[in-house]
């Protein structure tokens, strides 16, 4: 489950035809591993993490999932199928539990309490007075950057969904909490597809494979050996 495959995609915006942001980019993740996708500025990475939400869709070539064409699948399968953490949390004036639930009346405590302690954010939930009710945001208490990407990792993983796409996810943080979020991030990816953009050399040490995007193709797949998968 959460085997990912872009297959000769061809992406351009529709108010930017001028420029192909993808030309003929093909690689693939299989299932569980950890890919990072790396390439200058503006070549196109987050782009392909928005195909594989289908925030867009590509005008040639397939983007898959599992061998299913995403823009053949059901938009509500698919947001449950892939997880998603970005740069900002995007969080929004409400309870914990109502932002990592978003309505959604199939989640229920328990499953924010277990996904709140994959992303490690159990520990500093329980200390604030109402738990899991605690509102956040301008209507409530505030929360320090670690902890609300925090949040916002649990509320990527609460469908237990076997892809999380990672876009700049510790960017915007200070090195104290980027550690922290690191972690959690380590402890979300378990047992999922990942793709991580990233600039930071160290966030590639983790990685199976790196996919190099440039001038819309892929340049460059390396193979990363670590720890006990060292030839
Ligand atoms: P990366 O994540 O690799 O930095 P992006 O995928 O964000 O790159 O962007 C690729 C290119 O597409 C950039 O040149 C960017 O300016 C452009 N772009 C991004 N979003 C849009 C949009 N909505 N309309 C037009 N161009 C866009
Ligand atoms: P940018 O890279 O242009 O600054 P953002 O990183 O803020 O854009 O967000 C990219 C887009 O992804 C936004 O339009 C946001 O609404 C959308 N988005 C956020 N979460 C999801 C999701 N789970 N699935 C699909 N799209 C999402």
């Amino acid at each position: 489950k959460g085997k990912i495959e872009f297959q000769n995609v061809h992406f351009w915006y529709p108010n930017r035809a001028e420029k192909k942001i993808l030309d003929g980019a093909s690689w693939k993740a299989d299932s569980g591993q950890t890919i990072a996708l790396v390439g200058p500025s503006g070549c196109g990475k987050s782009t392909s993490i928005g195909l594989l939400t289908r925030l867009y869709e590509a005008q040639k070539g397939t983007v898959s999932i599992d061998d299913v064409d995403v823009t053949m699948l059901n938009i509500h399968a698919l947001r449950k199928m892939v997880g998603i953490v970005q740069q900002e949390p995007n969080l929004f004036n409400g309870t914990i539990f109502e932002n990592v639930a978003l309505g959604d009346v199939s989640i229920t405590e328990e499953k924010v309490i277990h996904s709140c302690k994959i992303a490690n954010a159990d520990g500093f939930v329980q200390k604030l007075a109402n738990g899991y009710n605690t509102l956040i945001g301008a209507g409530g208490i505030q929360l320090s950057g670690g902890e609300k990407q925090r949040i916002a990792i649990a509320r990527a993983v609460v469908h237990n969904p076997p892809i999380l796409l990672l876009d700049e996810a510790t960017s915007a943080l200070d090195a104290e909490s980027e550690i922290m979020v690191q972690t959690a991030l380590k402890s979300a990816s378990k047992g999922r597809t990942t793709i991580v953009i990233a600039h930071r050399l160290s966030t590639l040490r983790d990685v199976d494979k790196i996919v190099v995007l440039k001038d819309g193709m892929v340049q460059e797949m390396g193979i990363v050996w670590h720890g006990s998968k060292a030839p």
